[in-house]
């Protein structure tokens, strides 16, 4: 767990430093708000969220009464890490048998390395994982993901060129009869050209409930933090046609735009106010690093103090 915050904290250098450097000063003035405020900026925290921050953090600097930029900067650690608190929430699996966990994400987030990394993490807790490439489109994304199946040591449903749903179905179906724990169903990132990428990923929903009524249980989108305000944007997107239980944020190790981070917290806190009925999306799982052991559970205490180091 340390050597994880450590290589997280050093991960967030880049975006760390800029905001940092904001606290380098004498004076709690209008100039080191702006500074914060164009800090927050380059660090892809968005509009939104970098309004909430600081509206937040002159209140509360108002409210103590602090007149040093240190004492600023540990405010604003405390903002985030309350803003960020609802997105932490661990991955619970066992109600069902199997926990059926549809994984989603554009081409080159990390989808399948997350898989992998998952299958790992799963494995370790002593769960028995079955593995459905239901991109059924590249033969890159198969041949992938059973390299991560071989390296787990786990089961995977394959099907050259089949239908994707179908193949989802079969790994539901399979998983059951298995008595599995886990099934993780890849879903493609991208379509050759015609199809449309959320139909295809709705259908493959609609069928694997036909499996199993209660399935699919989790519906995770995988995201590349380094690509900031973007992911956003395709977090809205997945939601609204698929209503995500939860995010796995990749590429954490070396960003400048950690901040993304807390904009996910505020739409998420928002999404909550407008449908309170609908589960909350919290970031399972966060990547740092290549590797299978690189996914970590996410802390947002540990993220906050990670990304103002
Ligand atoms: P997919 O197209 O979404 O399935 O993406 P891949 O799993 O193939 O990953 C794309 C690239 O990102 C690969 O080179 C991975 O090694 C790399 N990658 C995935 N997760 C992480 C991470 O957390 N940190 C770093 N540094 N690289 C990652």
């Amino acid at each position: 767990r340390e050597r994880w915050l450590a290589k997280l904290t050093s991960g967030l250098r880049k975006t760390g430093s800029s905001i940092s450097a904001v606290f380098g000063g004498t004076q709690v003035d209008d100039a080191l708000y702006e500074d914060l405020e164009s800090a927050l900026l380059m660090a892809d925290t968005g509009v939104k969220a970098t309004t909430y921050l600081l509206d937040d953090v002159k209140r509360r600097v108002k409210d103590s009464g602090v007149t040093h930029p240190v004492a600023v900067r540990n405010i604003l650690q405390e903002a985030l890490a309350k803003l960020l608190k609802p997105l932490e929430q661990p991955l619970v699996i066992g109600q069902q048998q199997p926990t059926v966990i549809m994984v989603a994400g554009v081409n080159g987030a990390g989808k399948t390395t997350s898989i992998g990394k998952l299958t790992k993490h799963l494995a370790t807790e002593g769960a028995s994982v079955l593995l459905a490439a239901a991109d059924t489109f590249r033969a890159a994304a198969r041949e992938q993901l059973s390299i991560w199946a071989d390296r787990n040591t786990v089961e995977i449903i394959s099907q050259e060129g089949g239908d994707p749903a179908a193949v989802s179905f079969d790994a539901v179906s399979a998983g059951k009869a298995r008595g599995k724990d886990v099934v993780l169903v890849d879903t493609a990132g991208r379509l050759p050209t015609q199809l449309h990428l959320m139909e295809e990923l709705k259908k493959i929903k609609r069928v694997v409930q036909k499996a199993d009524a209660t399935a699919p249980h989790e519906i995770l989108l995988v995201i590349d933090g380094n690509t900031g305000q973007n992911a956003l944007s395709q977090v809205k997107a997945f939601d609204e046609a698929l209503q995500l239980t939860g995010l796995i944020v990749t590429k954490l190790d070396g960003t400048a735009k950690g901040g993304v981070l807390a904009a996910i917290a505020l739409w998420a806190r928002e999404r909550q106010e407008a449908s309170p009925n609908l589960r909350p999306v919290p970031v399972y799982f966060i990547g740092v690093g290549e590797k299978l052991e690189d996914l970590e559970t996410f802390n947002a205490r540990e993220f906050a103090q990670a990304l103002l180091s």
